[in-house]
């Protein structure tokens, strides 16, 4: 995770107050819109070792003009104090990502009207107090920076290092196909690791395998998947209470067939040695017997069932 800067107010232009009264109900005049900047994210590995290709930045760009940042995380739309009107990707060729590539990044602008409720916020800005954003995001796909397969499907483990043709690399996540942008947050503590962007995944997805991959890998569940997570814990919860009986049922079967012929101590010993058994050694020790029976079963059968078997010709020399 990486946090998001804010870069001091400027004066408006009357470019700008056009393209900022497009989400305002009146005409704002130039005198009563605070104006400032914020870069929202980039193209290097952030905390997590994922990062957004310019592709997906050149997506989250759009996505990210017209929504509202709020003053604390709560959510509130009381605490909702800024907006983005415009966004750009910008691309530094004097910095270069991790990877060696130039750094890019979303630059946003953003407008306060300038009233006494937010006369505080403004300050705080100005001062550099508060230097940083948080955003949030949805993305319906990663892909691993090794192999280039999704990264739910390969073994490459993101932040570990791989040989990648003949150098030592660092695997991390690309985030692609951004589906939608949230609000942002301003963050009081420039240090605050927990700061930076969030990364969610795809609320459409209605599959719980894939919503259980994302959050193998660290994504995070949102309240569109609970009535999913709920209903395939149900499923879990009755496979188990069919497994256990199956299980029970099994056992009853392995002492009655190890048992047999045993004196009741022994009889106790085993079935006390089976009721503590896993349930892939019982069935270990369930398909040997079964297979020992087998083996016996079709001698018996064929011995009984020959046709050139004549009355007591074992004795016949
Ligand atoms: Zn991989």
């Amino acid at each position: 995770m990486k946090n998001g800067q804010l870069e001091a107010s400027s004066v408006v232009t009357d470019e700008e107050l056009s393209q900022i009264n497009k989400f305002t109900r009146r005409a704002f005049t130039a005198d009563e819109i605070y104006n400032f900047s914020v870069v929202l994210c980039d193209n290097d590995v952030d905390r997590d070792f994922e990062r957004f290709t310019v592709d997906t930045l050149n997506k989250l760009s759009e996505l990210f003009v017209g929504k509202t940042g709020i003053s604390d995380h709560s959510g509130k739309s009381s605490d909702q104090c800024a907006r983005i009107y415009y966004c750009e990707v910008i691309t530094d060729p004097d910095r270069k990502t991790v990877y060696g590539e130039p750094y890019t990044y979303i630059k946003a602008k953003a407008y306060m009207p300038k009233t006494e409720k937010f006369a505080d916020l403004v300050t705080e800005i100005d001062a550099g107090i508060k230097k940083e954003v948080s955003v949030g995001c949805q993305v319906s796909k990663r892909v691993c920076s090794i192999c280039g397969s999704e990264a739910t499907l390969c073994n490459h483990k993101k932040g570990r290092h791989y040989r990648k043709n003949g150098k030592s690399t660092l695997c991390s996540h690309e985030l692609e196909n951004p589906t939608d942008a949230y609000e942002w947050s301003f963050v009081a503590v420039p240090a605050q690791r927990s700061a930076g962007v969030t990364k969610k995944l795809d609320a459409t997805i209605e599959n719980s395998a894939e919503i259980i991959k994302s959050l193998k890998n660290g994504g995070e569940i949102l309240a569109e998947h609970s009535s999913i997570i709920t209903k395939y814990i149900e499923q879990l919860e009755e496979k188990a209470a069919a497994a256990e009986e199956y299980l029970e049922l099994q056992k009853a079967r392995v002492i009655a067939l190890v048992c047999e012929g045993l004196g009741d101590k022994e009889g106790m010993i085993i079935r006390s040695a089976i009721g503590r058994m896993t349930a892939h050694e019982l069935f270990s020790l369930y398909k040997s017997c079964e297979e020992k029976q087998d083996k016996i079963s079709p001698q018996l059968y064929s011995k009984k069932g020959n046709q050139n078997f004549k009355k007591n010709s074992e004795f016949i020399i």
